[in-house]
């Protein structure tokens, strides 16, 4: 059965590197109906933080992948150590000044890596390693080492940087007469410019995406492409499709560029095919999270909100200046609304206002058709009131549909805010 895990380090957060080689490990173990196992590589006492691992394993849960069981190497260190006697024993390795070293026997390594193809070692830069430091703690090769063997894991996908430990680990195996798992080396993710990924092009946590408002799945669906395509140029796939096809041997091996590009258009595809209510649930969920929202805003006045303004989102975040006004009422005019704001249509404003508190069942249809007919009646062409209550409503120029948003915002707070401009006109 195949068992595969993902091993971050809690010494920082969770990057998209590193969920990306954490969803090809589940994605692979359960297109394979096998394990995936989590390992907290903890070794680091000073640098390994809480904070971290709380961040890791929550973002690993909002992307949508599960794991089957979770180790902590912080809490083996016996193990490594019955290990690292073992080795002492055999003559491969030995003590000194409370460390322990382990002595390579090197001879020319040969792996057939499952993404890369055969990979041939001729040297190594070493001869000898600290597998255990003096203060107890082990080093990363040896307790990588001994976990993957003693988790009975089949196979060892992780990202490219970790090619020139394989030959070492390798050694490590045979000085034991462990079983080696077969290697999947993930190509690096490229920035635009061809380098790697630098912060500048995105190399940002995954938290941070989160807060930026990106999506989950559409998150996970950006990864999975990085190196791995469904075929037939689709580019859509949910996680649930996409663990059904996957295969670690049909991962590239040139480097995938990142483009913010089309995640932004991944995310804004994924914010148009949620049904309004799940979709206001997320953006309710966000706007908590940036504690934007006012109390007792209603669900429902949420989803009118949603459905104004979700074909013109690329990302939840978008939301917060745009919608805000469905929400606050302490807008100024925004500066280049001040050409609509010069000509002073203070009366036909108000017998706007009086001819929109008549209407009886306040929906876009209605608001229309008195829209247009007092537009009418006063000599105006419908733009030229456009403009300005526009303005009196949101504060800017440009926006959603005027209609529909008269009527999410309802009857007195369109009335209310057209006297406002009233006002406005007034004291200047
Ligand atoms: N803790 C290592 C890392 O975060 C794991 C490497 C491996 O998968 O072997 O890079």
């Amino acid at each position: 059965m195949v068992k595969v895990r993902f091993a971050p380090s809690p010494t920082g957060y969770l990057h998209i590197g590193g969920a990306r080689t954490c969803l090809f490990n589940w994605l692979y173990a359960r297109a394979k109906k096998g394990k995936f196992i989590l390992r907290i590589e903890d070794t680091d006492l000073e640098r390994s933080k809480k904070e971290y691992l709380d961040e890791i394993l929550e973002s690993i849960r909002w992307l949508g992948l599960d794991w089957d069981e979770i180790y902590y190497q912080s809490q083996r260190f016996d193990l490594y150590k019955q290990y690292a006697q073992k080795l002492i024993e055999s003559g491969n390795a030995y003590q000194k000044e409370g460390a322990v070293f382990f002595k390579y026997q090197f001879s020319k390594i040969e792996i057939n890596d499952l993404i890369r193809g055969k990979i041939i070692f001729t040297e190594l830069p070493k001869e000898e390693e600290v597998i255990i430091k003096s203060d107890g703690s082990p080093t990363y090769n040896f307790s990588c080492v001994i976990d993957d063997a003693t988790m009975g894991l089949t196979h060892v996908i992780r990202g490219e940087d970790h090619i020139s430990n394989t030959p070492k680990q390798i050694l490590m195996y045979k000085a034991l007469g462990l079983n080696t798992p077969e290697f999947a080396h993930v190509p690096l993710i490229l920035s635009p410019d061809g380098g790697r990924l630098s912060k500048r092009y995105g190399a940002t946590s995954i938290r941070e995406y989160k807060e930026a408002g990106y999506l989950a799945d559409a998150i996970a669906n950006y990864l999975s492409l990085l190196s791995w395509s469904p075929g037939n140029n689709r580019e859509i796939i949910s996680l649930d499709s996409a663990k059904e096809i996957f295969d670690i041997a049909d991962v590239n091996k040139t480097g995938a560029e990142f483009s913010l590009e089309k995640l932004n258009w991944l995310n804004s595809e994924y914010i148009k095919a949620k049904d309004t209510k799940t979709l206001a649930e997320i953006v309710a969920n966000f706007l908590k999270d940036k504690k934007f929202l006012p109390e007792n805003v209603s669900q429902d006045y949420l989803e009118k909100v949603t459905q104004l303004f979700r074909d013109r989102l690329v990302k939840l975040s978008d939301f917060l200046d745009r919608a805000r006004f469905c929400f606050y009422d302490d807008y100024v005019y925004a500066p280049d609304t001040q050409e609509i704001l010069q000509n002073n249509l203070s009366k036909q404003i108000d017998a706007l206002a009086q001819k929109m508190s008549d209407i009886a069942d306040f929906n876009k249809l209605a608001i229309e058709t008195e829209f247009r007919a007092t537009c009418t009646n006063l000599g105006l062409k419908t733009k030229e009131l456009v403009h300005p209550v526009r303005v009196a409503l949101s504060g800017n120029r440009v926006g959603p549909g005027l209609f529909e948003t008269m009527e999410v915002l309802g009857k007195n707070e369109v009335v209310k805010r057209l006297k406002r401009l009233i006002q406005y006109w007034q004291s200047t």
